[in-house]
């Protein structure tokens, strides 16, 4: 390896991820605990059986039905309405995050984000050669606006992420800062809502500010509350304009024809999936009760995950758990642990295990 003529910035570096580990209870990937229905199993089925006899043919490289499907599904979820060309989509957010480094940042450019957040964003900033720099979130895990445009006056981004709801704090981001941070910044300002879904009430997405703001993008996923992990879909939302140059930067068909067709056919059962999507946020809150009930810090979260803590050796809680069959995902900041919100029987042995764990560990 060390003899291959690598870039310099991956000499040495191994491949990240969350371990994947063959546990009875795995709350370690904010994973939605339910499968697709069977009406859609089958309704997938017949697409993927049409698609496949098409194979010979590349796939519709702008991906147009679906991204269609997907501004109906942003205008009936958020009441914001978008035309087909205003969305992207991609394997993944993640692919989505690249794109947009690949746009607009880059060799002698700088992506600014708030730490603690998602531990991926390096990565795709370390791909493109584009300078990484992270300011500080305030100790309640929220964005201090102030502190935020000093960090844009000082590093001159031309990409700035933010998360939220937040991985791994599930901090949702007021509006207000979004917009003073399009504001003081010419570059590009992402708010990356993965989570979005899992939102309480009154909690706005920043989808209502595309209107007014031409350098803002949305990025979204079905892979957390459409339960579509699996299928790799992420997507977009802003101006046309930027819609055009993620477009530029995009592998030739970059979506396979059969992910488009299993995502056309989950955005038609969104419905049942956002009945399980309310019951998730009921259990999230739960939990959250729960925790702090037998005495732990939890950040407030908009998400489908809760962090909580603080303990004194996490390395060694989280290892308990895992003998006690749950795994669980060693993040953010020290002393903290996050857990996703699993059905209501992976969320009793949840807690069932953390109730015997904290007994040996105090
Ligand atoms: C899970 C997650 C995503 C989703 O990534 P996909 O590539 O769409 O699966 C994006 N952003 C954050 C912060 C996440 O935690």
């Amino acid at each position: 390896m060390t003899d291959l003529p690598i870039r310099d910035e991956l000499r040495g570096v191994e491949p990240y991820g969350a371990p994947q580990l063959d546990v009875p209870v795995c709350l370690n990937v904010n994973e939605n605990p339910f499968p697709p229905s069977e009406q859609l199993v089958a309704d997938a089925a017949r697409a993927v059986a049409h698609t496949v006899r098409g194979l010979n043919r590349y796939p519709d490289r702008e991906a147009t039905t679906l991204r269609e499907r997907l501004a109906g599904y942003l205008d009936r979820e958020s009441g914001v309405a978008l035309r087909t060309e205003q969305v992207w989509a991609a394997n993944g957010s993640n692919e989505i995050m690249l794109q947009i480094l690949q746009a607009f940042g880059g060799p002698g450019r700088t992506a600014l984000s708030f730490a603690p957040t998602y531990s991926m964003y390096p990565e795709y900033a370390r791909d493109t050669s584009t300078r990484w720099v992270v300011g500080r979130r305030d100790d309640d895990f929220s964005i201090d606006a102030e502190t935020a445009l000093k960090a844009v006056a000082e590093h001159q981004p031309s990409v700035i992420l933010i998360a939220s709801p937040n991985n791994p704090t599930g901090t949702a981001v007021p509006l207000d800062t979004v917009t003073a941070l399009h504001e003081a910044t010419d570059g590009m300002v992402v708010v990356d809502e993965a989570y979005t879904e899992f939102r309480r009430d009154g909690v706005p997405s920043a989808l209502t500010l595309l209107a007014d703001h031409p350098r803002l993008i949305v990025a979204r996923t079905m892979s957390k509350a459409f339960a579509f992990a699996g299928a790799r879909v992420g997507y977009a939302a802003a101006s046309e304009q930027v819609i055009d140059v993620l477009r530029v930067v995009r592998l030739p068909y970059h979506l396979s024809a059969v992910t488009q067709a299993v995502a056309v056919v989950a955005l038609e059962h969104a419905a049942e999936l956002q009945a399980r999507v309310a019951q998730l946020r009921e259990e999230r809150d739960a939990l959250a009760a729960w925790l702090r009930g037998i005495g732990l810090e939890v950040a407030d979260s908009d998400a489908n995950f809760v962090l909580f803590g603080r303990f004194a050796d996490r390395h060694a809680v989280w290892r308990s758990l895992l003998d006690h069959g749950v795994l669980i995902r060693e993040t953010g900041p020290d002393g903290w642990l996050r857990v996703s919100v699993g059905t209501p029987e992976e969320t009793t042995a949840f807690r069932e295990a953390l109730v015997e764990v904290l007994k040996e560990h105090t």
